[in-house]
């Protein structure tokens, strides 16, 4: 099949790499030209079809896989952080990611199998998860089966990427902008050159500041999942003490919004233009579900009650045991928000309860 490459002119094109039985369909490989050699952000889920799509794309754009310089991850997930290794052992290429999602690497790779498990209970069970949702998860851990957290054999990075900070890629302006939220180490890669589409005369196509590689964090037609990765030791804590991952990527949207690029190149879909008014969209979106789940708590709910209160894609009955463990996550992302904001107090602590005020 011939490689699905798009050239975005400037020295960027973008290679989609399937994502193998996955609704998505594919990541979005950017490859950015420096006079060191390719560099690529993300690389894509680790499976041989999409490794071959990603070399047919790299050498689609001109260049040989073993020329790549470097790989810079917009996050850790697999979609994204899949094939670091292999680019890595094929070219020595070097990669780097954010310090944040670089220890959530490090801590899943060690883990053991059961201490994730015991985790999930606890925290399944904190959140009120009745018996025969615990049940399945009790009997992998007594039977020793201890299902695998996802990522356990991926590549560490050997660089840090500094927010703020330029990166050091020859010949190019590409700046780190931290935007925690999807997971605690999400950048966005800020191309701070001019846009192609506004040279050569013509009515500009785009306007704005440079050109935005958002990853996961802004996309035209998908609302992130707000991912809760927590040390362990986080989840003692009292619930007002616990990061706010929904606050980070609500303050994140902010973030590139302000930079105002005439373009973004997402990891998933398709470029866009208005950054502005896509954040615009979906902060709205955020604060009218922050709106409802205030409703429902008007009586006091657990975790998993206001989870089984939520609008979901299908009706609870129809979700899957691992999809509502999920759920339960998303529901406490956004009462840790809600408690954050004062909107919300906890009402009860065994299993946690909480309610509006
Ligand atoms: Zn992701
Ligand atoms: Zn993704």
């Amino acid at each position: 099949m011939a490689p699905q490459v798009i050239d975005h002119k400037g020295g960027v094109w973008s290679i989609a790499v399937p994502i193998p039985d996955n609704p998505l369909g594919h990541t979005l490989v950017h490859l950015l030209e420096t006079d060191r050699g390719p560099v690529l952000i993300d690389t894509g889920w680790d499976d041989p079809d999409s490794w071959d799509a990603l070399t047919a794309g790299v050498t689609a754009c001109g260049f040989s896989p073993a020329d790549l310089h470097g790989v810079l991850l917009t996050h850790h997930h697999p979609d994204h952080h899949g094939l670091s290794a292999r680019v890595r052992e094929t070219s020595g290429a070097w990669i780097a990611m954010h310090d944040a999602d670089a220890a959530v690497v490090r801590r899943t790779r060690e883990a053991e199998p059961g201490q994730w498990l015991d985790y999930v209970i606890a925290k399944l069970a904190a959140a009120g998860a009745p018996d025969d949702h615990l049940e399945p998860l009790r009997a992998a851990r007594a039977a020793g089966r201890g299902r695998k957290p996802p990522g356990r054999r991926a590549a560490l990075p050997d660089r840090g990427i500094e927010p703020g900070a330029l990166l050091d890629l020859p010949g190019r302006r590409l700046r780190a902008v931290w935007t925690p939220g999807h997971t605690p180490g999400h950048v966005c890669l800020h191309l701070e050159e001019a846009h192609p589409g506004r040279q050569g005369g013509g009515a500009p196509a785009h306007t704005g500041s440079g050109r935005l590689f958002s990853g996961d964090h802004l996309l035209p037609g998908i609302t992130p999942h707000i991912g809760l990765y927590e040390e362990p030791a986080e989840a003692a804590l009292d619930l007002a003490d616990r990061g706010d991952p929904l606050g980070d990527y609500l303050a994140s949207l902010e973030r590139v919004a302000r930079l105002a690029p005439a373009e973004v190149l997402p990891a998933h879909q398709h470029a866009f233009p208005d950054a502005v008014g896509r954040v615009r969209e979906l902060l709205a979106h955020h604060e009218e579900r922050l709106a409802g789940l205030r409703t429902l708590l008007a009586e006091p709910l657990t975790p998993w009650e206001l989870a089984r209160s939520m609008r979901w894609n299908r009706p609870w009955e129809q979700i899957p045991h691992g999809s509502r463990t999920i759920a339960v996550s998303e529901a406490e992302v956004h009462l840790r928000h809600l408690v954050k904001r004062g909107l919300v107090a906890g009402v009860g602590a065994d299993p946690w309860r909480f309610q509006a005020v």
